[in-house]
């Protein structure tokens, strides 16, 4: 794929990028390296100053890099702007809470004294999708300059200017030359560079495809992998909900980032008793979403990020209407320049239609109707990913049930899934492996180093 900036409302090609001639790429690992050498040994107080220093860039030019987002991908201006706060919130806890999260853990043996110790392992490949251009970033490096790693960032090909303006941020903040860099380079480069013995390990967000080569490859050549990958999220909402919160709820879930986020609520899971009053009030709301200019602060849903997640959202409404579903609102394209799709929901699905089993990356909802909480936990469950999931009730009994039973990396009760500086995020089964943020996430990418001293 070209490296290019390309409008999604209009189609323009805003900016092209010419890759990295092998030539610089090696310059860039052969700098990555040699800072890592001395960045390992600067204090956590440095390298907070540093990653302080970028939360500040990131509010007085949140409107910047936003503006910047949405010429690329589409997202709406105003969540854009959430977006770089987040990215800053994010920086500021870590700055605060990473020497914590490694502090030297005593632990008790036959030795005087035993104790593991969390170093830094080098260069980190991240390759990062364009769904959340700055956040996903953030998320990946902010953790891992605190750790003492350097980060090397391979940006999908259609944020370049994202990568290129975060990139940026670090050099202004300071952050030592060579301990952040962007690789301006398409995917088929990075099979070479995980190969590299520079590079110590790799993350990836984005999708199977892409997480399955990766790993291939890392697993060749023994180097540890985290994978954040696709997710069809079930929403899953019994009697005793409050109704019209879990409907606002659902809608923000589905549509948010137009459609096009890994955590989306995407499978509506209801218990047959609440069923019509969900869905009335489900399909009134989403006929009201407003779908136009991202950059208009009254937009609730924006355009497809690329032709392509437009056609392949497309073929599975068809193919899911082809096998029998119903389309109570949307179901089509707009008619007009731009990747736009109408706001979608599709309920009375046959069996082993896509929604069961596939991810809809767009502002697509697929209901389903279900007995009882035993039947929700088995549909949950009954696809290939476990992202995330998000249960509805006020009862006891059924809040337990659900997070016992539901297979997936985090359960959130009586509200929507979404990722948070402060606690663990990842998937089990071909959602990926691996944490990011936290405690565990910090240390991923770190040596354990057990200490033991007679
Ligand atoms: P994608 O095609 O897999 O692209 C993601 C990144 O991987 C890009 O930088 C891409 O580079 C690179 N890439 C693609 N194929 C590769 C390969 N064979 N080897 C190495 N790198 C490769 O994903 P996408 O379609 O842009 O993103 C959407 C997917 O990401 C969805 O499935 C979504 O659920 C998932 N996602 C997951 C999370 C999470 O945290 N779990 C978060 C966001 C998104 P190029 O752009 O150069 O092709």
């Amino acid at each position: 794929m070209a490296i290019a900036s390309i409008n999604p409302v209009t189609g323009e090609v805003l900016k092209t990028f010419i890759p990295l001639t092998d030539d610089e790429l090696e310059q860039k690992l052969a700098l990555a390296d040699h800072t890592f050498a001395t960045y390992k040994h600067t204090s956590f107080a440095d390298r907070a100053q540093w990653i302080n220093q970028a939360a500040n860039i990131l509010e007085a030019k949140k409107t910047e890099f936003a503006i910047i987002m949405t010429l690329e991908m589409g997202k709406t201006l105003q969540s854009a702007i959430t977006e770089v706060e987040k990215c800053a919130n994010l920086c500021r806890f870590y700055a605060e809470q990473a020497p914590i999260y490694l502090a030297d853990t005593p632990a008790i043996t036959d030795a005087s004294r035993t104790l593991i110790r969390y170093q830094p392992l080098g260069s980190i490949l991240a390759v990062m999708p364009w769904n959340f251009p700055f956040w996903q970033v953030f998320r990946f490096a902010i953790p891992c300059l605190m750790a003492g790693n350097v980060g090397l960032l391979k940006h999908a090909s259609n944020v370049p200017q994202c990568a290129l303006a975060i990139a940026d941020i670090f050099h202004k903040a300071r952050v030592p030359e060579g301990a952040f860099q962007t690789l301006l380079i398409g995917a088929e480069r990075v099979a070479g560079l995980i190969a590299d013995q520079r590079i110590k390990a790799a993350t990836l967000t984005g999708s199977e495809p892409a997480g399955q080569s990766l790993a291939a490859i890392a697993g060749h050549h023994l180097k540890k992998v985290v994978l954040e990958l696709g997710g069809s999220d079930p929403f899953i909402v019994l009697k005793s909900a409050d109704l019209e919160r879990a409907v606002s709820t659902a809608v923000t879930a589905r549509i948010m980032n137009n459609g096009q986020t890994c955590i989306a609520a995407k499978r509506f899971i209801l218990e047959e008793a609440i069923a019509d009053q969900f869905v009335e009030q489900f399909v009134h709301k989403f006929k009201a979403l407003k779908v136009g200019d991202p950059m208009q602060s009254d937009t609730d849903v924006g355009p497809l990020a690329t032709p392509q997640i437009l056609q392949d959202l497309e073929s599975q409404v068809k193919a899911s209407v082809d096998a029998g579903a119903k389309v109570l609102v949307g179901g089509y394209r707009l008619k007009q320049s731009g990747n736009f799709y109408a706001p979608t929901i599709l309920a009375d699905i046959p069996f082993g239609a896509p929604p069961y089993q596939e991810e809809f990356f767009g502002p697509v909802a697929s209901v389903f109707r279900v007995k009882n909480i035993n039947e929700a936990i088995a549909l949950a469950n009954s696809t290939q990913f476990g992202l995330g999931a998000s249960i509805w009730t006020e009862e006891p009994e059924e809040i337990e049930l659900a997070i016992e039973q539901i297979d997936a990396g985090s359960v959130f009760v009586n509200g929507m899934v979404k990722s948070d500086p402060r606690i663990p995020f990842g998937g089990i089964k071909r959602s990926g492996f691996g944490r990011e943020l936290g405690m565990e996430g910090i240390r991923e990418f770190v040596n354990i180093k057990t200490i033991w001293i007679r």
